[in-house]
């Protein structure tokens, strides 16, 4: 099934992200997880992939292949294009359409520190074409409320993302970001510029202060000064932290959705009960 169709329904679109067991690690660790996930029936899961580019190295297909046959569920497989050749993408791209996984979530993915790889892929929107080359797959791209890191300026990055999304994009989805505002402030921009294919939500509940501020500073996301003040009120204690960040998340989604958005997608960082809270307390707003 197309995943981006779903948009075509009158309902909000309510996904998943998950990551894959590291290769050495049995891949049943995953299995209760996606139990867990599976039986709240979220419209799809999407399935990180590591940035090292080698298929082997990587269980996205594997993780992808269990939610569509096992739980079936609509998977969306990402895939990093950086570092890759064309046979190696070709290669993952056969795997996935024999596992019946139709969705992919086309990205450059970064350089690791010291690497010098090359290949035949400077850009996702040289994946996208490359993807649209070979096969019937639904291709979903990302997009950065508050700008790509390496771009200079929003604007640049609006560009940019224009030429992946005509590439044939069937929807995107965002960065996590904790202010709705830069959300909405980049909504308007893309409307502007002509892309009017569905933006999927990216919200990421806080669950531990690490983490938070790690991800926070990998991807550039601003953290409000409300945020911070219930991060210092609650970090000594856990369970608070955790339900506060539970608070704060559905407040950004019940916001959201109330001002027209029609995806929001949850980085669950494999903790499914952190997505059963938010899910249950989504169950009448998101129908
Ligand atoms: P691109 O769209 O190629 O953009 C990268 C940069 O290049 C941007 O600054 C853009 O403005 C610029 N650019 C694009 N085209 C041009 C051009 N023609 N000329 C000049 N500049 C250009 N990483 C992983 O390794 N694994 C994952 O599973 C993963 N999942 C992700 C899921 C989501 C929803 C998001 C938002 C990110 C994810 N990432 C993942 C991170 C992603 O790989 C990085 O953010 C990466 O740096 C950019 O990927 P992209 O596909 O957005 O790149």
């Amino acid at each position: 099934m197309n995943i981006s169709r779903l948009f075509e329904k009158e309902k909000i679109v309510f996904s998943f992200e998950i990551f894959p067991p590291k290769y050495e690690t049995p891949i049943e660790i995953v299995y209760d997880t996606l139990e867990a996930l599976g039986d709240l029936s979220p419209d799809y899961i999407s399935v990180t992939y590591g940035a090292g580019g080698n298929s082997r190295d990587n269980r996205t297909c594997e993780v992808a292949s269990i939610i569509k046959n096992k739980h079936k569920i609509e998977p969306l497989a990402h895939l990093t294009c950086i570092g890759s050749t064309k046979e190696d993408i070709k290669e993952i791209l056969d795997d996935l359409k024999k596992n019946g996984v139709q969705n992919i979530l086309a990205l450059r993915g970064d350089k690791r520190d010291g690497e010098a790889r090359v290949g035949d892929f400077r850009y996702a929107s040289d994946l996208i074409e490359y993807i649209k080359s070979i096969g019937d797959f639904n291709v979903v791209a990302a997009c950065y409320p508050e700008k790509h890191l390496d771009c200079n300026s929003i604007d640049d990055d609006v560009n940019n993302l224009k030429n992946k999304v005509d590439k044939g994009v069937g929807h995107l989805v965002s960065q996590l970001f904790f202010d709705n505002n830069s959300f909405y402030n980049f909504r308007e921009k893309l409307t502007k510029k002509g892309i009017n294919i569905p933006i999927t939500a990216g919200i990421m509940p806080l669950t531990q202060k690490n983490q938070i501020t790690k991800m926070a500073n990998m991807c550039g996301a601003k953290i409000p000064s409300k945020y911070l003040k219930m991060i210092d009120k609650y970090e000594n204690d856990k369970t608070a932290l955790r339900d506060a960040g539970i608070f704060y998340a559905t407040e950004q989604i019940i916001d959201l959705i109330a001002n027209g958005v029609r995806g929001v997608h949850l980085y669950t960082m494999n903790n499914p009960v952190v997505a059963r809270k938010i899910s249950i307390n989504m169950a009448n707003i998101i129908k």
